[in-house]
């Protein structure tokens, strides 16, 4: 903040922004609900400001890690990364200027792989903690910016200007600690090719307002959020991104073992080999034995995570547990304490 009460460093210079100073307004799509609530407000504002043109909508995929589709009572349900392109197109953005963006790796045929977050933990040798979330950082904030990169180079030719880029994000300040303290509007980069200002136009809605405007927009809502799909009663998990979320709940985590049992065993699996644990206080081991009593949420549905791509998921984790961590495994048992997630 300046010593004016405003923001510091950015483009506009006011408590929020003006769209028309921007080349690009980038909301970045979960696949929740505060991601749908993010991009209406965002398109809402886009139309006032008479900018819509400028808006891409950007979501950074886990693949086999995030909630995937589901068929229940013989009827289809989404997965996040299909949420999040309904969610920009049900606001009014044509469908090719909704942008999947996904982490890979250079392919033995000269191609890509899909590199998955559980590859590189299993590499790693660490899961993700307070003051060391890297996932974030590797499967979604640094896979959107290089997106960004051809429209940055092409605009920095064109008009010889760093590009002014609003990433719009659906953080609430109910939703944690660490989220409470969140400002709606700040800089987060600026060097010669581009600005990046941020800006979060749902951080002061409150849990039941975002609730009852979700009871508007069925089509955009996921299953997992309810007991079983189509229930409609909000009685499933509290977050909707990677199903094992190293910040969730202790019941959002032992729905996703009852829900996601085989991709709980391949967690499992990373976890016995490189001897850190899943969370501070929670084993996914330990996790796996407590979903199987009598004291746990009923899954509802379970998910099928079988065939090619689980497969291939398998055989990348195993590849990579199989060569020494580059964190030591000493250090990776230490833990830095508890926190929510911060970014997704
Ligand atoms: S949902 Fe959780 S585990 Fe997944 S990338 Fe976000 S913070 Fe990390």
């Amino acid at each position: 903040m300046s010593s004016f009460g405003l923001p510091a460093g950015t483009v506009t210079q006011a408590p929020a922004p003006d769209l028309i100073d921007y080349d690009l307004i980038a909301p970045q799509l979960s696949g929740g609900k505060d991601s749908a609530l993010m991009m209406w407000l965002t398109m809402e504002a886009a139309r006032v400001a008479g900018v819509v043109d400028r808006v891409r909508s950007y979501h950074a995929s886990l693949g086999l890690l995030e909630w995937p589709a589901v068929t229940y009572a013989g009827d289809r349900w989404p997965g996040v990364s299909e949420l999040a392109a309904r969610q920009s197109a049900a606001f009014g953005l044509p469908a090719d200027r909704h942008i999947e963006v996904t982490r890979t790796l250079p392919a033995p045929d000269g191609g890509r792989l899909p590199h998955s977050l559980l590859t590189e933990i299993a590499a790693y040798g660490r899961f993700p903690r307070r003051g060391s979330r890297y996932c974030t950082k590797c499967a979604k904030e640094s896979v959107v910016s290089a997106a960004w990169t051809p429209f940055v180079t092409r605009h920095r030719k064109e008009t010889g200007r760093p590009m002014r880029i609003l990433k719009v994000m659906g953080l609430r300040r109910e939703e944690s600690r660490d989220r409470s303290k969140l400002v709606p509007y700040r800089n987060v980069l600026t060097n010669s090719a581009r600005v990046v200002d941020e800006w979060l136009p749902a951080l002061t809605w409150s849990t039941p307002a975002v609730l009852e405007w979700c009871q508007d927009h069925p089509d955009l809502r996921a299953w997992t959020y309810d007991s079983v799909p189509g229930a409609g009663d909000w009685a499933g998990t509290s977050r909707c991104s990677c199903s094992y979320c190293v910040f969730g709940s202790k019941r959002d985590l032992l729905l996703a073992v009852g829900r996601r049992p085989r991709l709980a065993a391949l967690y499992d699996e990373v976890e016995t080999v490189r001897g850190d644990s899943f969370r501070p206080d929670y084993r996914i081991h330990d996790l796996i034995h407590l979903a199987a009593g009598p004291d746990a949420p009923d899954p509802g549905v379970v998910c099928d995570d079988s065939g090619p791509e689980f497969d291939a998921l398998v055989a990348q984790v195993r590849a990579a547990l199989a060569r020494p961590p580059r964190k030591a495994v000493d250090l990776a048992r230490r833990s830095a304490g508890l926190a929510s997630c911060a970014l997704c």
